[in-house]
């Protein structure tokens, strides 16, 4: 079985950590796709698909995942919903289900006849990439909220600066 996992990871944290742990106990594959890909320097997806490439990868090698068995690929939003199915299918390498809590990402699959698997919240208070931009933003204890290989990349690429000059501007 190969499964697909849909995210922003804006950025990874432990949620989608253990969400990815677990959907490799059951299953053999696993297709990250890193959804908004044409997303960066926006309050809400404030890193590009290929630094968020670069922070899940050094997650699962830190992780030490058996990386043969994972794929990560950036996904473009498309400005069309009843199209979306269609279009990540032909970004990824072929699924069998997917895994999401996202609401549109689960009517969206289940109506092009997909079972959508809903993954167990882990600390979703804690583990929440709106908490740790909010977090960064307020100059609060960012760095608990997120795996060290997460927290090592934002900080090599000035991560923190970044989000702060973002959220300085009221035009994003
Ligand atoms: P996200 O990174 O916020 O979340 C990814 C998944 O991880 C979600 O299923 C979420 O429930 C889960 N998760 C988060 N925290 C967790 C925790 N603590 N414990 C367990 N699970 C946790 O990403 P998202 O916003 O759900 O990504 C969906 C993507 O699909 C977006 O990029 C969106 O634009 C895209 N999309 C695009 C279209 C379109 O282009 N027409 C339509 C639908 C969805």
């Amino acid at each position: 079985m190969r499964a697909l996992y849909i995210g922003r990871f804006q950025p990874f944290h432990f949620g989608h950590l253990e969400v990815i742990r677990n959907i490799l106990i059951e299953n053999d594959e696993l297709i990250i796709a890193i959804g908004s890909a044409q997303e960066s320097h926006t309050k809400k997806n404030p890193f590009t698909a290929g630094e968020r490439f670069e922070i899940i990868r050094a997650n699962l090698v830190h992780e030490k995942f058996d990386l043969s068995k994972i794929y990560i690929v950036p996904v473009e939003d498309l400005n069309r919903n009843s199209l979306w199915v269609a279009h990540v299918r032909s970004m990824v390498p072929r699924f069998d289900k997917i895994y999401s809590n996202e609401p549109l990402v689960k009517i969206l699959f289940n109506d092009a006849g997909y079972s959508v698997v809903n993954t167990p919240l882990f600390s979703r208070s804690e583990y929440s990439s709106t908490k740790v931009r909010e977090t960064i933003l307020n100059g609060g204890d960012w760095e608990k909220l997120v795996p060290v290989a997460t927290r090592d990349y934002i900080l090599r690429v000035n991560g923190v600066d970044r989000i702060v000059h973002i959220n300085s501007s009221d035009k994003c």
